[in-house]
């Protein structure tokens, strides 16, 4: 199977804006923000999307999802709020199969969404 967009971010083969990683995640600005805070964050395993996820990977989304909060709190989002979106499936507009968690934020959100 070839690499996904964000493998390629991953093992630096595409250049993007990657404002934290570790071990297991690693979060970078969206290349067409839909806000004007607008980072993904990826964990560095290609599970496709969350209705791919296994029970053994209960410990990288838990892991992914607290280092969402954490990285939405160092770009200042925290005291207005924010969104975190998973878009899973064509109905969604999923459009890279590595799964991804959507961080937005800096402005007034609706609901429901479009
Ligand atoms: P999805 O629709 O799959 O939930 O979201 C995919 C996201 O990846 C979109 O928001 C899109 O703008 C973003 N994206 C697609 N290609 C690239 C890229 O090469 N670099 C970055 N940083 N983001 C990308």
């Amino acid at each position: 199977m070839s690499k996904t967009i964000f493998e390629k971010i991953i093992a630096r083969e595409l250049p993007a804006n990657i404002v934290y990683e570790d071990d297991l995640v690693v979060a970078f600005r969206d290349i067409n923000p839909q806000a004007p805070t607008h980072v993904l964050i990826v964990p560095r395993k290609p599970i496709p999307r969350i209705a791919e996820a296994r029970p053994e990977d209960a410990p990288v989304l838990g892991h992914l999802l607290l280092k969402a909060a954490e990285v939405a709190e160092k770009l200042g989002l925290k005291p207005t709020g924010y969104r975190l979106v998973f878009n899973n499936g064509p109905d969604a507009g999923e459009a890279v199969p590595h799964l991804h968690c959507h961080i937005l934020g800096g402005r007034r959100m609706g609901w429901p969404p479009g």
